[in-house]
């Protein structure tokens, strides 16, 4: 499997560090709002690089963070005049959802900034014992010069970088040693969250969030650290900076980074105004389709936004859902039985659709390929199995269509109904644990029917339910 490596700019052959295993982490948002369609594209994008080495057989720990202290989340709340925990938790909350939406697994591990502030104290701590770091009144600013190997990733020249902040240096303006110099700790300000440090009370900077979590969750060396390429510099410069001066070790293996999603050929992005939510989005279409859209382009090719591309999206989409339906009604009608030897023989041949799905993903996670290769199969689908086939001939056209589409994560598989005698059933036995006091198992009826969509009202002639 090769995959590209921002760090040698070269697609290099995957080699994990630990056998069957893979060790990943992804810059997660920053929550002050509702994310937008741009920030939705490395979580379909990376949600789709996991499920594809699952789909290989390794097992993935995944962790992707909510930075949930950050300046623009406090002056939103000051805005609101509540505190920066509800915005962040209530765009948390929104973000999941957005994310359930888009069949974005959940990862392994989402920690929050502000749950791991000891440890993030303690890394610093470590890199100012180590020269790493230094402090002036009540700053920790990391000494960037000290780190030899600064700009390899982001393959700039130390003396370039110089030259470009020369006006600060200038100035005199700024109380760090030299102009690269980066935040570590910030004191803290008038009605800004703050955690106590041996540098006065105050709160992290965004770079050694990262550096901290994928520390602590997976571990000194990773195997890919990914996020969208605006994220290539300053922030994963810097946090190799930290995490290599801290543990003396290669923090991750490969750096993976998507391009942007564009609005009329510009940046999608919050500062500039020209952006969708996700929510938007799923006014006017299933989150699925957006989706699918985003996977009908290379992880590394800019992607423009436009109606023109969702409603071909929407179109490609239904195709392959059509056919997995008109598999599941063949599945109902067909003869029962075996494979007859010439469905045997034309069953091998989906290989060659298999091969092409997956000598696509190898190469760098081609998904647009991919895509051509499911569509291949739909289109063999629809003319090989008709009300003569086999039930196993149709049995097996499905499963494979629904496995390599669950690599993308687009779901074709209908949600299972539930039949009211089901629903009569679960409420006599909810009916009966309460009457024994096991009010747990009974509030585990309530959520399992609640998550078939069935909600239950206690009245005083009893328990009544209505679909949600
Ligand atoms: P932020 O909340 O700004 O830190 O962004 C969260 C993630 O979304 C990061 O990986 C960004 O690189 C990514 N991102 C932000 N805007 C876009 C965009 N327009 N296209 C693609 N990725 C984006
Ligand atoms: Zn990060």
């Amino acid at each position: 499997m090769k995959l590209y490596n921002t760090m040698s700019k070269r697609k290099e052959e995957f080699v994990p560090l630990e056998e069957g295993k893979v060790k990943m982490y992804v810059c997660g948002p920053t929550v002050y709002n509702y994310i937008h369609i741009g920030n939705a594209r490395p979580m379909i994008v990376f949600d789709t690089v996991r499920r594809y080495f699952e789909y290989k057989g390794y097992d993935v720990n995944y962790v992707s963070n909510f930075t949930d202290v950050d300046d623009k989340i406090i002056k939103k709340a000051n805005e609101e005049g509540v505190s920066a925990d509800e915005i962040s938790k209530r765009y948390i909350a929104e973000c999941k959802k957005d994310m359930q939406g888009m069949n974005v697994k959940p990862a392994t591990k989402s920690p929050l900034a502000t749950e791991e502030i000891g440890g993030m104290v303690e890394l610093v701590q470590a890199l100012v014992e180590k020269g790493f770091a230094y402090e002036k009144n009540g700053t920790v600013y990391y000494r960037t010069r000290k780190f030899a190997e600064y700009g390899k990733l982001s393959h700039k020249n130390l003396d370039d970088l110089r030259s470009g902040n020369r006006s600060l240096l200038v100035s005199g303006a700024d109380e760090k040693e030299d102009a690269l110099d980066f935040v570590l700790w910030k004191p803290k300000k008038e009605g800004e969250p703050a955690w106590e440090s041996p540098w006065g009370e105050g709160r992290p900077g965004w770079h050694i969030e990262c550096s901290e979590m994928s520390k602590k969750y997976l571990g000194e060396q990773i195997d890919i650290h990914a996020g969208g390429e605006d994220l290539i510099f300053p922030h994963h410069e810097n946090e190799i900076a930290q995490s290599e001066a801290a543990n003396g070790k290669e923090f991750s293996k490969y750096w993976m980074h998507n391009a942007f999603l564009n609005i009329d050929n510009k940046k999608m992005s919050k500062s500039l105004g020209n952006f969708f939510t996700v929510r938007e989005i799923s006014e006017k279409y299933d989150l699925q389709v957006l989706r699918f859209f985003m996977l009908s382009a290379h992880y590394r090719s800019p992607l423009n936004f436009s109606a023109e591309l969702m409603d071909a999206a929407k179109n490609g989409l239904e195709r392959i859902v059509t056919a997995a339906q008109n598999l599941r009604f063949l599945k109902e009608t067909a003869k029962a039985g075996r494979m007859s030897g010439e469905e045997t023989e034309a069953f091998a041949k989906t290989r060659g659709f298999v091969d092409m799905f997956e000598k696509a993903m190898e190469d760098d996670f081609n998904t647009a390929d991919a895509v051509a290769a499911v569509f291949e199969l739909v289109k063999y689908a629809n003319t090989t199995a008709n009300g003569e086939s086999s039930r196993e001939y149709v049995q097996k056209l499905y499963e494979l269509l629904a496995r390599l589409t669950d690599v993308l994560g687009i779901i074709v598989e209908q949600k299972e109904e539930i039949l009211d005698a089901e629903i009569e059933g679960l409420i006599a036995k909810r009916q009966a644990a309460r009457k024994e006091r096991d009010f747990a198992r009974a509030d585990e009826i309530r959520a399992e029917l609640l998550e078939k969509g069935i909600v239950l009202e206690d009245t005083r002639e009893g328990v009544k339910w209505k679909k949600a």
